[in-house]
């Protein structure tokens, strides 16, 4: 077993997501933002091995928040790329997906606006995500701040949306919301289904 974090490839072409992303845009994104959360998580494992190998004290408080945030980063960011693809493969959610939608945001539109607005109005640095509570089968919308902040745990992520400036700023500058309009035409509604 794998003990070590590693990059993901992507199931598409760094160009693949043009217009909604460039190819710049993409490619920085994913090789160094994204790289930088594997590195700093595989950073603590080491640091952590050290210690226990050592025996030595770690501020332990400091090193698991750091160790959050990097491991939040790479697991978010590999849903992330995961749930995309390019425009002219994107079919609307279909099947039992698109029953849950229906069964609680009443239509796709509504579930669409509800999402932009969320993701819009996340805090600084973020995500938005759908979710799906195991308990209830009702699917829930999350602002996740920075990596992992407002998570509920044990909920399944189904779609997440990177909305850290680095995801778009090569291409959108501040206008985040042109941003949120354009995701919707690059959704790979099959994977999001598949994580149901
Ligand atoms: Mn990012």
């Amino acid at each position: 077993m794998e003990r070590m974090y590693t990059l993901p490839a992507l199931k598409y072409g760094y160009g693949d997501l043009s217009p909604v992303l460039s190819e710049e845009q993409l490619s920085l994104h994913h090789q160094k933002h994204h790289q930088a959360y594997v590195t700093g998580a595989n950073a603590i494992f080491e640091k952590l091995d050290n210690a226990r190998r050592d025996g030595s004290d770690l501020d332990q408080k400091a090193t698991l928040k750091e160790l959050s945030f990097h491991v939040g980063g790479h697991v978010l960011h590999s849903l992330f790329w995961e749930n995309l693809c390019p425009q002219k493969n994107a079919k609307p959610p279909a099947g039992r997906i698109r029953d849950l939608i229906h069964a609680d945001f009443g239509s796709l539109e509504r579930f669409i606006v509800e999402f932009s607005v969320a993701a819009t109005s996340v805090e600084g640095s973020g995500w938005a995500a759908l979710s799906l509570c195991k308990k209830t089968g009702r699917l829930l919308i999350m602002q996740i701040e920075k990596h992992n902040t407002n998570v509920y745990p044990g909920f399944s992520i189904l779609l997440v949306l990177d909305l850290w400036e680095h995801a778009y700023y090569l291409d959108y500058k501040n206008d985040r919301a042109a941003f949120v309009k354009q995701f919707f035409s690059i959704i790979d509604w099959d994977v999001v289904a598949s994580r149901l």
